[in-house]
């Protein structure tokens, strides 16, 4: 596995490149600067009023038919909240706007042998029991689960796992006194 700062050819001039510091590369040849930068992703935690929490099947690697919040990766010259509503309607045939912003993570996504570092920029909103929802798009289940049954062991990404955890620690009082036991 590499990741973007294993390049080694300069892409104007194919000389070699020198890393030069954590993210950046220097062409030795035409001193081109290469700034290796997160990608953005978006991503949101969605729970109905019987406290469920939904999740999506992976329909395509990475971590096929692992569990994920609906999300992805952000196009060109698109917001975050266009890239947020856009993937609500591919993944879940939804027009929904009401997602608050919670908190952003860090992780990575390896696709292909390269592994990208990324930036989840994570929100959260209300939806109805009843809605009726279409796996579309690269999503092959949608479920509910009941926030003490989140799949934590088959959840596809480190972020999903710390921003769910986040969230119920944050809103679940249940959850809360629950950690202030075993922590006594
Ligand atoms: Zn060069």
């Amino acid at each position: 596995m590499i990741s973007e700062m294993d390049f080694r050819y300069c892409p104007r001039c194919s000389g070699r490149f020198q890393k030069k510091k954590e993210n950046l590369l220097l062409c030795g040849k035409c001193h081109f600067h290469l700034y290796v930068n997160p990608r953005v992703t978006n991503g949101i935690i969605l729970e109905n009023e019987n406290e469920e929490i939904l999740l999506v099947k992976r329909k395509y690697p990475p971590k096929r038919d692992y569990w994920d919040i609906p999300g992805g990766f952000l196009d060109f010259k698109e917001t975050i909240e266009e890239s947020m509503s856009r993937e609500m309607k591919e993944e879940l045939g939804l027009q929904f706007h009401a997602f608050k912003y919670f908190h952003s993570y860090y992780g990575t996504y390896t696709f292909q042998g390269l592994r990208y570092h990324t930036l989840c920029i994570m929100f959260i909103g209300k939806i109805k029991h009843v809605t009726r929802l279409e796996p579309t798009d690269d999503v092959s289940e949608v479920r509910f689960f009941k926030w003490n049954r989140v799949p934590f062991s088959r959840l596809a990404f480190v972020e999903v796992r710390k921003g769910i955890k986040d969230y119920l620690l944050s809103f679940h009082q249940a959850v809360r006194s629950e950690r202030a036991k075993n922590q006594r």
